[in-house]
């Protein structure tokens, strides 16, 4: 018989299932398999780490145009007459945070 307890109404009760697995010498049922609950615990870790990488992407995508349009606003004031290496360097990073977005929105 499975080992956990449950709360119901305010009151613990043994869970009470039939044992399906045996962990450490105690039996449990499906439900309240530690193994299982591991590894819910760890696939919805991985997911929020996911859901992080991809927020700090699109942030440093949104930061990097920026960048880039203050960049060229300020080529356009001086007459257009060059591409600055601050406008260069502005176009790579934004390609760069891009990259980095679209790789991340490959991940399942
Ligand atoms: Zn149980």
């Amino acid at each position: 018989m499975c080992c956990a307890t449950t709360f119901r109404n305010w009151q613990r009760y043994s869970c009470g299932r039939r044992g399906k697995v045996e962990r450490g010498g105690k039996h449990y049922c499906g439900i309240h398999d530690p193994a299982k609950k591991e590894a819910k615990r760890v696939a919805m870790t991985a997911r929020i780490n996911r859901i992080g990488r991809r927020n700090d992407a699109e942030r440093a995508v949104r930061d990097a145009r920026d960048i880039l349009i203050a960049r060229i606003c300020s080529d356009v004031h001086c007459g257009m007459s060059c591409i600055s290496d601050g406008t260069r360097d502005a176009v790579a990073g934004f390609t760069r945070a891009r990259n980095m977005l679209l790789t991340l929105e490959g991940e399942p």
